[in-house]
Protein backbone atom coordinates (compact mmCIF):
# COMPACT_ATOMS: atom_id res chain seq x y z
CA UNK A 1 0.00 0.00 0.00
CA UNK A 2 1.23 3.96 -0.88
CA UNK A 3 3.36 5.27 2.39
CA UNK A 4 4.02 9.00 2.53
CA UNK A 5 7.84 9.32 1.45
CA UNK A 6 7.81 13.10 2.53
CA UNK A 7 8.70 14.75 5.57
CA UNK A 8 5.70 16.71 6.58
CA UNK A 9 8.40 18.80 8.63
CA UNK A 10 10.89 19.45 5.67
CA UNK A 11 9.19 18.14 2.78
CA UNK A 12 12.16 15.66 2.34
CA UNK A 13 11.72 12.77 -0.02
CA UNK A 14 12.50 9.80 1.77
CA UNK A 15 12.64 6.08 -0.03
CA UNK A 16 10.23 4.95 3.23
CA UNK A 17 8.78 6.31 5.90
CA UNK A 18 11.82 6.27 8.67
CA UNK A 19 11.26 7.04 12.94
CA UNK A 20 13.14 10.42 12.08
CA UNK A 21 13.88 12.28 9.12
CA UNK A 22 17.56 11.45 7.48
CA UNK A 23 17.89 15.59 6.30
CA UNK A 24 15.73 17.64 9.19
CA UNK A 25 16.13 14.61 11.90
CA UNK A 26 12.61 15.92 13.05
CA UNK A 27 10.35 12.87 14.67
CA UNK A 28 8.39 11.11 12.52
CA UNK A 29 7.41 8.40 15.40
CA UNK A 30 3.89 9.62 15.50
CA UNK A 31 3.52 9.79 11.52
CA UNK A 32 4.76 5.79 11.73
CA UNK A 33 2.26 4.72 13.88
CA UNK A 34 -0.54 5.98 12.33
CA UNK A 35 0.70 4.39 8.94
CA UNK A 36 0.85 1.35 10.85
CA UNK A 37 -2.78 1.63 12.37
CA UNK A 38 -3.81 2.45 9.14
CA UNK A 39 -1.77 -0.43 7.27
CA UNK A 40 -3.57 -2.60 10.01
CA UNK A 41 -7.39 -1.26 8.80
CA UNK A 42 -6.69 -2.33 5.01
CA UNK A 43 -5.22 -5.90 6.34
CA UNK A 44 -8.31 -6.19 7.91
CA UNK A 45 -10.31 -4.91 4.99
CA UNK A 46 -9.09 -7.78 2.55
CA UNK A 47 -10.23 -10.21 5.43
CA UNK A 48 -13.71 -9.66 5.25
CA UNK A 49 -13.67 -8.59 1.73
CA UNK A 50 -12.23 -11.97 1.52
CA UNK A 51 -15.32 -13.38 3.51
CA UNK A 52 -17.10 -11.31 0.95
CA UNK A 53 -18.51 -9.39 4.12
CA UNK A 54 -19.07 -6.00 2.44
CA UNK A 55 -20.12 -3.48 4.77
CA UNK A 56 -17.47 -4.67 7.09
CA UNK A 57 -14.36 -4.83 4.80
CA UNK A 58 -15.51 -1.02 3.51
CA UNK A 59 -15.67 0.14 7.17
CA UNK A 60 -12.27 -1.05 7.66
CA UNK A 61 -11.03 0.87 3.72
CA UNK A 62 -12.81 3.71 4.70
CA UNK A 63 -11.06 3.96 8.57
CA UNK A 64 -7.67 2.85 6.54
CA UNK A 65 -8.38 6.21 3.95
CA UNK A 66 -8.78 8.38 6.73
CA UNK A 67 -5.82 7.55 8.97
CA UNK A 68 -3.69 8.10 5.27
CA UNK A 69 -5.79 9.63 2.54
CA UNK A 70 -2.95 9.21 0.20
CA UNK A 71 -3.25 5.66 0.34
CA UNK A 72 -5.32 5.10 -3.26
CA UNK A 73 -4.89 1.34 -3.18
CA UNK A 74 -7.30 1.99 -0.21
CA UNK A 75 -9.34 4.11 -1.95
CA UNK A 76 -9.70 1.57 -5.26
CA UNK A 77 -10.66 -1.37 -2.61
CA UNK A 78 -13.45 1.15 -0.87
CA UNK A 79 -14.86 1.25 -4.57
CA UNK A 80 -14.70 -2.12 -5.27
CA UNK A 81 -16.10 -3.22 -1.91
CA UNK A 82 -18.87 -1.02 -1.83
CA UNK A 83 -19.74 -1.97 -5.44
CA UNK A 84 -19.46 -5.75 -4.45
CA UNK A 85 -22.04 -4.85 -1.70
CA UNK A 86 -24.85 -2.91 -3.67
CA UNK A 87 -24.60 -5.73 -6.23
CA UNK A 88 -24.86 -7.98 -3.34
CA UNK A 89 -28.13 -5.98 -1.88
CA UNK A 90 -29.51 -6.07 -5.73
CA UNK A 91 -28.86 -9.61 -5.77
CA UNK A 92 -31.07 -10.67 -2.50
CA UNK A 93 -33.74 -7.90 -3.24
CA UNK A 94 -33.09 -5.44 -0.56
CA UNK A 95 -33.13 -2.22 -3.01
ZN1 LIG B 1 12.45 16.36 7.45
Amino acid sequence: MGVPTVCPLCKHRMGDLQPSCPRCNGDLGALVHVVDAANRKFNEGLGWARQERWRLAAEAFSAALALNPTDEEAADFLDRVRTAGDRNRVVAGEI
